[in-house]
């Protein structure tokens, strides 16, 4: 049916590529291509032979010219972009000079401050739309399947929902006392950030960590969570009708947030270089230095993510209460592609929203988030691709 090109050779490319190659008739060739095309050339090695025609790439996806040419050469229908989120818009500016439909998990950053905004990727939403071409934004997990879930919840179970409350669990285990699962420089930056969520047309922070709940989630047990700011509150906000609060929480252990207090006290996680043995170090580099490599996590972890959205609203009048998760075990995740559950839930998500495209069912011209699509064929994909999703109609709220 179509070509894709994947740019990115790390945690979320291999399941990526992995799942295009299980889904050849969709996908019968792929270019993968990445800064390090070594690691491409690894990927390929594992999987060549099956029906999907792998091919790999060098491209310096900061550089639009770069991405251009390989376009160019590869004349794929779709680029796949799990690479950065600095990379996005020069990826999005050479689809539209070669006419490549566009998929991301992640919004653009600027490089120097983390921002989480949509609003340089919004902006592109009228040269799309000229150009005949699609652009998917947010198609992991969170963001992605959560904007699927509440576009889900609105179509079949709501006249409005007037509140979402989004759970990001991880109750996976790796043996270590202290390890961060991705990054440890956006991990430590993304925890030490300000909480922030939506209500009532406004966002309001909080200090970090500072709301902290206990929940019972299913298959997994109690665990603290902790509101977080997330990407995907901003475009949810903007397209739920009737919503009147949106909020992210996320668990971590006490464990872990020990280990963190203590290293940020005694200056381990400051970004200000220090002398030591007459030489100029970061201390937050250092510690990355001393820190288990986070790919090196997969073999080792074992246990469960539960990932889901929880509704309130009305329906003809009367309230309606809706969880839906999904629930992803570390240890099937790697056996299957040799990716733990966290790239797992982000890759899966993407090869399905790039499919969809393919297929004709979410192609649209412009730039849209998940949300805006039909959720139906995407549920069902989930469902067949590796994350099932389970119901409740009567879940414990959230205060
Ligand atoms: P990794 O760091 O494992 O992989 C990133 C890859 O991008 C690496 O192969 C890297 O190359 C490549 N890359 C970086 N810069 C360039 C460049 N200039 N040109 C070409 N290639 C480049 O990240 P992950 O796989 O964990 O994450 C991929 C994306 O998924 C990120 O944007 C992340 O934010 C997003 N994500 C989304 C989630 C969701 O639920 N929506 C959840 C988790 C992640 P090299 O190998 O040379 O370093």
């Amino acid at each position: 049916m179509g070509k894709a090109l994947i740019i990115g050779a790390g945690g979320v490319s291999n399941v990526v590529v992995h799942k295009c190659c299980q889904n050849p008739d969709v996908f019968e060739e792929i270019c993968i291509a990445s800064r390090t095309k070594s690691k491409c050339d690894a990927m390929k090695e594992k999987l060549d032979g099956g029906k999907t025609k792998i091919t790999t790439a060098q491209v310096d996806a900061d550089n639009t010219v770069d991405v251009v040419n390989l376009i160019n050469s590869f004349k794929p229908d779709i680029v796949i972009n799990v690479a950065l989120p600095y990379q996005d818009l020069t990826i999005m500016d050479a689809c539209l000079e070669t006419g490549a439909h566009y998929l991301d998990t992640a919004n653009y950053e600027p490089p120097d401050i983390p921002k989480f905004e949509y609003k340089w990727q919004w902006a592109y939403k009228e040269r799309f739309r000229k150009a005949g071409l699609t652009a998917i934004l947010g198609s992991g997990f969170d963001p992605g399947v959560t904007g699927v879930f509440s576009a889900y919840a609105m179509k079949h179970y709501f006249d409005e929902i007037n509140y979402i409350d989004i759970v990001d669990a991880n109750a996976g285990d790796h043996g270590y006392p202290f390890a961060t699962n991705f990054n440890p420089e956006i991990n430590i930056r993304e925890i030490t950030a300000n909480g922030r969520y939506w209500e009532e047309g406004q966002w309001i922070e909080t200090p970090p960590l500072a709301e902290k709940k206990v929940y019972d989630l299913p298959q997994i047990g109690e665990k603290d969570i902790y509101l977080l700011y997330h990407e995907e509150l901003e475009s949810l906000a903007q397209n739920i009708k009737g919503l009147r609060r949106i909020r992210f929480w996320m668990t971590f252990s006490q464990k872990y947030i020990t280990h963190l207090n203590v290293l940020e006290n005694v200056g381990m996680t400051s970004i200000e270089p220090i002398l030591f043995e007459g030489k100029l170090i970061q201390p937050l580099q250092f510690l990355k230095a001393v820190l288990p490599d986070p790919s090196s996590l997969g073999s080792r972890t074992k246990g469960k993510t539960n990932i889901g959205c929880i509704f309130q609203g009305k329906k003809d009048g009367k309230p309606v209460t809706y969880y839906v998760y999904n629930v992803c075990v570390h240890e099937e995740a790697y056996a299957e592609v040799g990716s733990q559950a966290i790239s797992y839930t982000t890759g899966v998500p993407a090869m399905i929203g790039a499919k969809l495209l393919l297929e004709g069912k979410w192609k649209k011209p412009g730039v849209f988030n998940v949300e805006e699509f039909d959720p139906d064929p995407f549920m069902e994909e989930l469902n067949k691709q590796g994350l099932p999703w389970h119901e409740d109609f009567n879940p414990v709220l959230l205060d």
